[in-house]
């Protein structure tokens, strides 16, 4: 198991602590991934908890996605880098969902298109697939967007998917290279 030891100073107390962290997680760590229970460390003097932030790598059956790691395994698995907690959350949870996520973020897109319609300026994230919905946060409206899984699947059939080489970051700003109608 690829473990790895980093140095801490305590921000309640000063102490300086040596913890080891995991490098690599799979999909049993998704709950204590999606709720940052991996990056709480104890200090070994005043027990206070820290959230540390760190990069790692995790790895399904058909997935790698590096959170702030360079490209490293050899293998054929679908690869992306995501740079932000936030990123590698969602990616986590569209693969976990089975879904494609250069489709999701074309359907992000969409979304946040026809918001602009209605005057509604807005990042919007994948959520959960829900009785045959595809559910979208739209963050500026705390409010949920559905999108029927039919929408999803006429996308997959009707347009184009480029092969995506190496780690991609696959986000708003690059789907387009990926995906065409
Ligand atoms: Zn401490």
């Amino acid at each position: 198991m690829a473990v790895s030891k980093i140095d801490f100073n305590c921000p309640s107390c000063g102490k300086k602590n040596r913890v080891k962290i995991k490098n690599i997680y799979s999909n049993e760590d998704i709950t204590n991934i999606l709720n940052r229970d991996i990056f709480k460390i104890e200090c070994t003097k005043c027990n206070k908890t820290t959230i540390l932030d760190y990069p790692f790598t995790y790895v399904d059956d058909e997935h790698i996605i590096y959170y702030n790691m360079e490209d490293t395994i050899e293998d054929n698995k679908i690869k992306r880098t995501c740079k932000t907690f936030d990123d590698i959350k969602e990616k986590i949870l569209i693969f976990n969902d089975n879904l494609n996520d250069i489709i999701i973020e074309y359907i992000k897109l969409f979304i946040e298109s026809e918001l602009k319609k209605e005057n509604v300026f807005s990042e919007v994230r994948y959520d959960s697939f829900i009785n045959n919905e595809l559910r979208f946060y739209v963050i500026n409206k705390k409010e949920y967007a559905n999108i029927d899984y039919s929408f999803y699947e006429n996308l997959i059939t009707k347009g184009k998917l480029k092969e995506v080489k190496d780690a991609a970051v696959i986000d708003a700003n690059t789907c387009l290279k990926y995906f065409h109608l």
